[in-house]
């Protein structure tokens, strides 16, 4: 029997690498950003430490590791089994309390509460001796809906549909679960190449790398001009053929109908969708520009900055989608990841997460293979962007035919190697002290 440790004491560490030195990120809306985690680590009796993080941006991790702090002393003496045997009960305890008045799961409270129950995830995992993807994989439909709150989506599924849902997959698990084990269940699109700070030969370049990676599916940063826009795709699509998967991201950079006038102009370019057109919120707006971009072949995706199951049943209910992006870090950990799986495949939406940033697709390699596994069944694709692996103690990876490496460490692979924060913790690390750390 595994051991049902008590969390005894807890550290949050402010965590920034320099990516803009290398335009990583770069985006329309984003023009440098330093990738930062707000790094909670649960102490506990027991062997394991359970490591939770949420993603930000630079200067916000001021914010969301103070918000870490004030949520992580309520689980302090609290034993690991009377947290994980209710965990939808612990997600919606986290989400209360005073600090809810702040914003109702959304906000920095959100991510806050996301980086304290990825901890709690990742020590279960270890505990179990399992990675995350496979501890969720193993549970039984009613262990699986027992971890959702369905608060706010009854009136499109309810937990008597999800095991429904659940159960139908189940029949045939075991084929995928072989899948999985073999690195063939996530095939993987490339991002890399498609910063904004990149020079031409730079994109040519890491296009000729990726194509002999594997990789069949690419995405560029946009809204640079038409015309200048048109000259990257074009690029692109001449290095790697006419069969690959184009998609375009602006970063919210437009107006709704700024972005269906804007994006006419690209029909004959064979893109599968534009990614954030419009501001994040604009649930309706998405709507207008998918059905205006119908007939021009144009879908529409977004989901990285959409923080609750409420907000993507919303853009479901809208047909708002041709992906969910939904974001490890933007939701409320593994719990509202689950029940938005579960939305996105009753309203047939392929999910595609969001990992663009440090540490997202360690995280996300294993939300992807959960919903090939248990929820949708069928393949999607998952991003890949090759910056700081190495920083992690156990590393995205993928496999030379285009496929990321199922994970394999107990745990959900939030460790972050410790020679990080003796040069990257903010703002005592060598890096941050040093003169270019320090301008
Ligand atoms: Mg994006």
């Amino acid at each position: 029997m595994p051991a049902d440790p008590t969390i005894t004491g807890f550290t949050v560490r402010d965590l920034r690498w320099p990516t803009s030195l290398d335009n990583i990120g770069s985006d329309p809306m984003n023009l440098a950003g330093e990738n930062a985690f707000g790094y909670l680590q649960f102490q506990t009796d027991g062997e394991h430490i359970g490591t939770g993080w949420s993603f930000s941006n630079g200067q916000g991790n001021d914010v969301l590791c103070a918000a870490i702090r004030s949520l992580a002393p309520r689980y302090v003496g609290r034993k690991l089994s009377s947290l994980t045997a209710n965990m939808a009960e612990t997600q919606r305890k986290c989400v209360s309390g005073q600090v809810r008045f702040m914003s109702p799961e959304r906000g920095v409270l959100q991510l806050a509460c996301c980086a304290v129950l990825n901890a709690l995830w990742d020590l279960w995992a270890k505990v179990e001796g399992k990675p995350l993807w496979r501890l969720v994989s193993d549970f039984t439909p009613e262990e699986f809906v027992r971890c959702i709150d369905f608060r706010y989506i009854t009136d499109e599924i309810t937990p008597e549909q999800a095991l429904e849902m659940l159960r139908k997959q189940a029949k045939t698990k075991h084929e995928r679960l072989d899948l999985a084990t073999s690195n063939k269940a996530v095939p993987a699109y490339n991002t890399s190449i498609g910063w904004l700070g990149l020079s031409d030969d730079q994109v040519r370049e890491g296009l000729k790398k990726a194509v002999t990676q594997g990789f069949k599916h690419f995405k560029i940063k946009g809204a640079q001009g038409v015309e200048a826009d048109r000259k990257r795709l074009s690029l692109v699509r001449e290095i790697v053929g006419p069969s690959a998967v184009l998609m375009v991201d602006v970063n919210q950079i437009w107006d709704v109908d700024e972005a269906i006038t804007y994006m006419k102009n690209f029909s004959d370019l064979g893109l599968w969708f534009i990614e954030e057109p419009t501001s994040p919120d604009d649930v309706l707006g998405h709507a207008k520009i998918r059905e205006a971009l119908k007939p021009y072949n144009i879908g529409v995706a977004t989901g990285e900055h959409v923080n609750n199951r409420v907000m993507f049943k919303q853009l479901l209910q809208a047909n708002a989608l041709d992906a969910v992006q939904l974001d490890a870090c933007r939701l409320c950990s593994v719990n509202e990841i689950l029940s938005v799986l579960l939305l996105a495949a009753k309203f047939n939406v392929p999910v595609v997460p969001h990992s663009g940033g440090a540490g997202m697709v360690e995280l996300c390699s294993h939300i992807s293979t959960i919903d090939f596994v248990c929820v949708s069944g069928k393949e999607s694709i998952l991003e890949y962007t090759d910056h700081l692996h190495e920083a992690f103690v156990a590393p995205a990876k993928i496999t030379d035919n285009g496929y990321h490496v199922s994970p394999t460490v107990p745990g959900y692979s939030c460790d972050v190697k410790e020679a990080e924060f003796e040069k990257f913790e903010a703002s005592a690390g060598s890096f941050w002290q040093a003169e270019q750390g320090r301008r």
